[in-house]
């Protein structure tokens, strides 16, 4: 195991390290590491992970605001064709207003 007392900060070759970087394994000063995601990562390895997120995150925002979008259109297209097809297979015997009575008369 490598002593870290005796390291130095990668950017300040003064200062001495406390955090060793777990994605380029460089070693870096309390002021050159920040907390992500509960690990001590540098500022260089830190830009680069938000890029390559960041560009991992985009398409796939864009294809589940397009599945919205057509998931939308599909609904409301399936909301009027079944009221569409319903409004059609209602008797007209409802319309008349004598479907509640033919209905009452069978069951007797
Ligand atoms: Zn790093
Ligand atoms: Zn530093």
């Amino acid at each position: 195991m490598l002593d870290i007392a005796r390291q130095r900060c990668f950017n300040h070759p003064a200062r001495e390290a406390v955090a060793r970087c777990p994605e380029c394994r460089r070693f870096f000063c309390r002021e050159c590491v920040t907390d992500h995601e509960g690990r001590a990562i540098c500022a260089s390895c830190l830009a680069r992970l938000a890029a390559a997120t960041g560009e991992r995150r985009r398409p796939l925002a864009r294809a589940a605001r397009l599945i919205q979008v057509v998931s939308a259109v599909a609904v409301v297209w399936a909301f009027f064709y079944l009221m569409g097809r319903g409004l059609l297979t209602i008797p007209a015997a409802f319309h008349e207003g004598t479907l509640w009575k033919a209905s009452y008369w069978e069951e007797q």
